[in-house]
């Protein structure tokens, strides 16, 4: 059993909890056994040798069997751990796969161009994290002649590399006894020790990572780290963990006090913000107009169409279309029609796009802001990575179109 501090104690008889000055660790066993010498952290030391017995049982009996688990390489594991921030498994499945036959080292990595690599991640969406795959293997292969380096601390200066990552790699394609804390884990140790204050803070991170400290084995890190994670993903889930089937339970403080749906405490959602854009299909000869998107846009890298934000909701004036065209591109445009309207989210914005096809008038691409604009046949544009709504549009352009000369 684990038991709150004094700090916390003091502030819930003040009515107060506030995770930067408690560790917001209630409960009715905490309260009644407050009188007893152990801190939380103590208590999980005590405790540890039967929770990692139990979680490796767990592990053995009911882990999911996926390809980045076959291999102790650090270039797949790296993949795979980028791969996996903010996305489903079920979709990094495939991306995986065909990530590693497109580049199947470091090396070949490094030397691809950085069009190509954001291909291969077209539709995985938050490309920073492929750009900045492609600037950490190019730092590999550069500073440490191609060989991945063991130490935690090295992996971190590499670009897209934070603590979690970092220590994933390095303790299961090394086995070394370094602690992780993801979203899984944060959710199921916050729970074991009944944490309810907000676990993002310094103070709750402090206290998570602490608690990830105590756990972890000298030998079979690795895998340790992989069993609380998974058994974080599978039974300890946001809503409805399945506590019955749970290895920890008789552990978990959370349940024990029947505060499970409390912890982690609910966020505010985030204030909805709708917005209007237009996108402009300039078709000539066979060619269409492309420019590269830069660093400050959301789809930093990546090629689009001329596109750009509307001041309200109602449909834009053809004139205004065209001026933003001729402003955005150098090229002079006359709207033909609407093509569609795609409504899309990105976070916390729902994104209505209204698609236009005009015709080219005069002038010449050019560059704005230093970022490309071009011509490019429309036969090539599988070649050019897009956002989703960027290659659904790809996907609107005649086929007669493609075959022009
Ligand atoms: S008993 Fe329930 S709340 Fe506690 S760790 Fe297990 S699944 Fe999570």
């Amino acid at each position: 059993m684990y038991y709150i501090n004094r700090q916390s104690v003091a502030n819930q008889e003040k009515g107060i909890l506030d995770p930067s000055v408690s560790d917001g660790i209630v409960g009715s066993q905490s309260w009644a056994m407050e009188s007893g010498r152990s801190t939380t952290i103590e208590a999980i030391r005590d405790r540890r040798h039967h929770l990692r017995r139990r979680l490796r049982a767990w592990y053995r009996r009911n882990r999911r069997e996926l390809p980045w688990r076959m291999t102790r390489d650090p270039y797949s594991v790296w993949i795979s751990e980028i791969m996996l921030q903010q996305t489903q498994v079920a979709t990094v499945r495939g991306y995986y796969e065909s990530f590693l036959a497109a580049f199947p080292t470091v090396a070949d990595l490094a030397a691809a161009d950085e069009q190509a690599v954001l291909r291969q991640w077209e539709g995985l969406g938050y490309y920073r994290r492929a750009r900045q795959i492609h600037a950490a293997a190019r730092q590999i292969t550069g500073q440490y002649a191609g060989t991945f380096p063991r130490d935690v601390s090295e992996w971190m200066a590499l670009p897209g590399i934070g603590r979690y990552t970092a220590g994933a790699i390095v303790s299961i394609a090394y086995d070394q006894p370094v602690p992780i804390v993801e979203a899984n884990t944060t959710r199921m140790f916050a729970r074991l020790i009944g944490f309810r204050g907000d676990p993002s803070t310094t103070t709750g991170q402090r206290l998570l990572w602490s608690i990830a400290e105590a756990l972890l084995p000298r030998r079979g890190a690795g895998q340790f780290n992989q069993a609380l994670m998974e058994c974080g993903s599978l039974v300890c889930t946001p809503t409805a963990p399945q506590c019955d089937v749970c290895p920890i339970r008789s552990d978990c403080m959370a349940w024990a006090d029947g505060i499970v749906d409390l912890i982690p405490p609910q966020k505010k959602r985030p204030k909805i913000i709708p917005v209007h854009e237009v996108a402009v299909l300039v078709v000539r000869r066979g060619r269409v107009l492309l420019r590269r998107c830069g660093d400050e846009e959301r789809w930093s890298g990546l090629w689009d169409f001329p596109r750009f934000a509307c001041a309200g909701m109602e449909a834009m004036p053809d004139d205004d279309i065209s001026s933003a065209v001729l402003d955005q591109t150098g090229v002079s445009v006359q709207i033909q029609t609407v093509l569609t309207t795609i409504r899309h989210a990105v976070t916390r914005y729902r994104i209505k796009l209204d698609c236009y096809m005009a015709s080219y008038v005069s002038g010449q691409p050019h560059s704005h802001r230093t970022l490309p604009v071009k011509w490019v046949p429309c036969r090539n544009l599988a070649e050019y990575p897009f956002s989703s709504t960027g290659r659904q549009l790809a996907s609107l352009i005649d086929p007669l179109h493609r075959h022009q000369r």
